[in-house]
């Protein structure tokens, strides 16, 4: 057999964690050793404070115990995402991590619903989503097991503070034997015929191997970037953001199962609901505001005090056009960046992992693995770039320049295609690889302003009147039911901080009297 692959990752942020996490979990050591090096001297973006689903089976996989990170990085659940002011300033929804409709609405509830509409009812298409109405009313619970109840009908993900969550990963690697190596990386060698990356050579004169490269070393993109030059796509025509000004604030009032994201007049704010205190920030365009406007109209709008100066992080919407280049494979920052406003970076870091993961080499360049990597990596930042764009574009706001900027831009023919189908009869495109299910889209075109034209004729197979009874009952008991739930304070009380469980089941108890 031949020896284990050297593998090196540069960088210990988030991506570079969970790349260790996962490759020491799920490859058997006789395939693969895997060293780490980061700089605390230079330290992690600390930033990514909201995510997906899908991070609850990355944690599974790797034998993570919920409720133990949870209580590590000071978590909170989180439901879907409050959009606030973007449709049109003074329109609210909630993208939800869930269907709308009953247990066995199947795809095609909304066209029932727009049924509804057009037989005069103004049912709001958010009253029949699980997740949205518990959402609003501050109330977690875990979902159902099975297809068959209401409250089956969603999933969750959570808030972490991103800086814990790098750090529990690192304990987990090291307990398992990962080795780390501590040091800023001064130089990186290579073969002088292929290119392929040799060693890093670190300021302390160390010089680290290895045959595969995992470049995490965030925006810097230190490897791939700098080293292997891989050509740069830029984004930003459509997405125009190229500022952040994160700035934590005190935790004050209900803990929401839920982002918050509001629009604002060059960009859009963040508010993240932690144990310990909220995240917030303002994501923005320079092309529409200057920094020291920015940090201004943040500090205005925040809700609560703040517990440290604002900071400004500089990117551009786009990505490297190749994530693996030769015997080196880019993940997080360091492959690319889209604004978190869906929370898609840890989850682009996750994909990739689960993609390199079968494609993994055994010997150290094999191109056909890394032109599958590649395109398979094209299919999930394309899903998720038009998914954003068409946050931007569908908007009928007028009091600011960058939302009468996006709404008359020309989108990706992908994205204009995907429009035109709902618009026309409510249909929605489903696929196969990629990121957000019709579900997501659904939220996002109806939360927007776009209402199909028609609805689809097999939503009459019911006569009408049985039809809108059917709903008006699906609304009662979607009430009723998340009426049942307990607060989101005292679930996360009682499940992930021991500490605080019995004042705040205290407080609940005080509340129902
Ligand atoms: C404003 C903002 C908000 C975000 N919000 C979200 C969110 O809500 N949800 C989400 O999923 N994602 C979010 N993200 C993205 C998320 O922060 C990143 O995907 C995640 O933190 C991964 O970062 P990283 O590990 O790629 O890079 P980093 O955290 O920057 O880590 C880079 C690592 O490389 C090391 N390094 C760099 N140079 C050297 C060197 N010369 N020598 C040695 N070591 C070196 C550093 O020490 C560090 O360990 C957000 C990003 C931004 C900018």
């Amino acid at each position: 057999m031949n020896a284990p692959l050297e593998v090196v990752i540069l960088g210990g942020g988030t991506a570079g964690w969970m790349a260790a996490a996962a490759l020491s979990s799920l490859l058997p050591p006789t395939r693969c050793r895997v060293r780490l090096v980061e700089s605390d001297e230079i330290g992690i973006v600390g930033v990514g404070e909201a995510t997906l689903p899908h991070i609850k089976d990355f944690n599974n996989s790797i034998g993570v115990d919920e409720a133990e990170m949870m209580r590590a990085t000071n978590a909170t659940f989180k439901l879907g995402i409050d959009f606030v002011d973007w449709g049109y300033k003074g329109s609210r929804y909630v993208h939800p991590f869930g269907a709308h409709g009953g247990a066995n609405a199947g795809l095609g509830f909304h066209q029932l619903w727009r049924r509804a509409v057009d037989s005069g009812r103004d049912w709001d298409i958010q009253e029949f989503s699980f997740a949205v109405m518990a959402a609003r009313a501050n109330r977690f619970d875990f979902p159902a097991a099975g297809h068959r109840t209401i409250n089956s009908t969603f999933s969750y993900a959570y808030h972490f503070d991103a800086s814990l969550y790098a750090q529990f990963m690192r304990r987990l690697c090291e307990a398992r034997g990962l080795e780390r190596i501590e040091g800023k990386v001064r130089d990186v060698e290579q073969d002088p015929q292929t290119g392929d990356i040799r060693a890093l050579l670190m300021e302390s004169g160390e010089r680290v191997a290895g045959d595969f490269f995992i470049d995490c070393s965030g925006f810097r993109s230190l490897l791939l970037g700098s080293k292997l030059d891989a050509e740069w796509e830029d984004w930003s025509q459509w997405l125009p953001c190229d500022r952040a000004i994160p700035v934590p604030t005190e935790r004050v009032g209900d803990l929401t199962p839920y982002t918050r994201v509001t629009a604002m007049n060059a960009g859009w704010r963040w508010r993240i609901p932690l144990q310990h205190r909220t995240g917030n920030g303002y994501v923005f365009s320079t092309r529409f505001i200057d920094e020291d406007e920015a940090v201004e109209e943040l500090l205005q709008s925040l809700d609560e005090p703040t517990l440290a100066e604002p900071r400004l992080l500089r990117f551009q919407a786009g990505r490297r056009k190749t994530s693996w280049k030769r015997n080196c494979v880019a993940l997080g920052l360091s492959s690319g960046f889209l604004e978190p406003l869906e929370s898609t970076s840890i989850y682009l870091i996750q994909i990739a992992i689960m993609h390199l993961l079968p494609l993994f080499p055994t010997c150290v360049h094999d191109p056909r693995l890394e032109a599958e990597f590649n395109r398979r990596m094209d299919i999930e930042y394309e899903r998720i770039r038009d998914f954003l764009i068409l946050h931007y574009h569908l908007n009928s706001r007028d009091a600011a320049e960058i939302w009468r900027y996006c709404r008359s831009m020309e989108v990706p023919q992908s994205l204009h295609r995907k429009m035109e189908l709902f618009r026309h009869s409510g249909i929605i495109e489903s696929y196969k690889d990629g990121l957000f299910t019709p579900p997501s889209w659904l939220s996002v075109l109806v939360g927007q302003g776009l209402t199909p034209e028609h609805y689809h004729p097999l939503a009459e197979a019911q006569p009408l009147e049985r039809m809108l009874a059917d709903l008006d009952e699906l609304r009662l008991e979607i009430q009723e039911r998340v009426d049942e739930m307990p607060k989101h304070a005292s679930f996360i009380a009682r499940y992930a901080n021991a500490q605080a469980a019995s004042e705040a089941i205290l407080h609940e108890a005080e509340e129902r009297l």
